[in-house]
């Protein structure tokens, strides 16, 4: 990137580690294994790392409602009333599971989007690569988003002053929650790519705010260079922003057990940075991505392309970089299903 000022990873412990468990497609190592990998290829000086606190539960209050913020502050109280936090508010679903620390790690996720946010205003790029709960509602979780981080870190733009924001969201999902928060305010512009026929199937319509692009599974780098080229960096072009939130889209790549585009990491990393180029001020948020190797390997070689003077990234990883892919489980992904390049090169 141009900036003069090395990229931040913003991140915090709590993170490192998943709080899903059995079935669920994010009980996966994801950002714990990235920083891991980073460490061990010295990719990440001290200086490049920043880890935000927890936001309050005024901070909360400015999108979500009184009484969802109440249902996530006391979830985890044995005396909380289970089927109305289900029903309600939808916590403790298959898909959006009550765990010990909720209230804490949504909190903490608020809390380190908005000091994300307010760093990048600084010029410098930054990677929240736990952000990206797109999904969540003020009223209710959603698609494994019990907050939404992006709506806060756009919002604290708003609120600073800028007044042309773009949120661009290459996740395979739309983003539903970030879209509809913005509805009807013309200093936001959404542009969202998505998987026709996949949850939660709405976005097949732009509107004055929200460009959708709803592809079909099997999407893959040259339709994706055509879309990028012909249509969103001409349409940001147009909206000239002063600042771009992007979605890093990991379960877009090819191999998704949630999805079916088969994009490669050079060529999602190649939009993302094209994207990223359309405004002085960027952030980066990881979202979606269920087969945790690629997650792992198109951030790493994302974090690398960043540097002001990008990092090679090597034909063949070091033994200790692969050794901690060869760690990764995931519950989708039988191990006999594990490419073997998933554990030897990043793209
Ligand atoms: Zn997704």
């Amino acid at each position: 990137m141009t900036q003069g000022l090395s990229p931040l990873l913003v991140s915090h412990p709590v993170f490192h580690t998943p709080r899903h468990t059995g079935r669920h497609p994010l009980a996966i190592r994801r950002v714990g294994a990235l920083i891991d990998l980073l460490q061990t290829l010295h990719w990440l000086a001290p200086d490049q790392y920043h880890e935000g606190t927890a936001a309050s539960r005024e901070t909360l209050l400015r999108f979500h409602t009184a009484a969802y913020v109440d249902a996530l502050q006391s979830a985890n109280d044995p005396r909380a009333d289970l089927t109305m936090l289900r029903e309600t508010f939808k916590i403790g679903t298959l898909d959006n599971p009550l765990y010990p620390g909720l209230y804490e790690r949504t909190a903490l996720l608020v809390g380190n989007a908005l000091a994300a946010a307010e760093l990048a205003l600084q010029r410098r790029t930054v990677f929240f690569t736990a952000g990206g709960t797109h999904h969540g509602r003020p009223d209710r979780a959603s698609g494994f988003c019990f907050t939404n981080d992006p709506v806060f870190a756009l919002s604290h733009w708003l609120q600073r002053g800028l007044s042309r924001i773009a949120y661009v969201d290459f996740d395979a999902h739309h983003g539903d929650g970030v879209e509809d928060a913005f509805a009807s305010d013309p200093r936001v512009l959404c542009i969202s790519l998505h998987e026709q026929k996949r949850w939660p199937n709405s976005g097949q319509h732009s509107t004055p705010t929200a460009l959708n692009f709803a592809v079909p599974s099997g999407f893959d780098d040259p339709a994706l260079a055509v879309l990028l080229d012909e249509h969103i960096l001409p349409a940001l072009d147009r909206f000239a922003p002063e600042a771009i939130l992007v979605m890093s889209g990991a379960d877009a790549l090819k191999g998704d057990p949630l999805c079916g585009l088969a994009l490669s990491i050079p060529a999602l990393r190649a939009a993302l940075l094209a994207t990223l180029s359309r405004a002085p001020i960027s952030m980066i948020v990881g979202g979606g991505g269920y087969n945790p190797w690629n997650a792992v390997r198109h951030w790493a070689a994302l974090w690398a392309a960043l540097q002001i003077d990008p990092h090679p990234v090597p034909d063949r990883l070091p033994s200790a970089a692969r050794l901690i892919l060869e760690e990764l489980e995931a519950p989708r992904i039988p191990k006999s299903r594990v490419a073997p390049e998933w554990l030897d090169r990043l793209d």
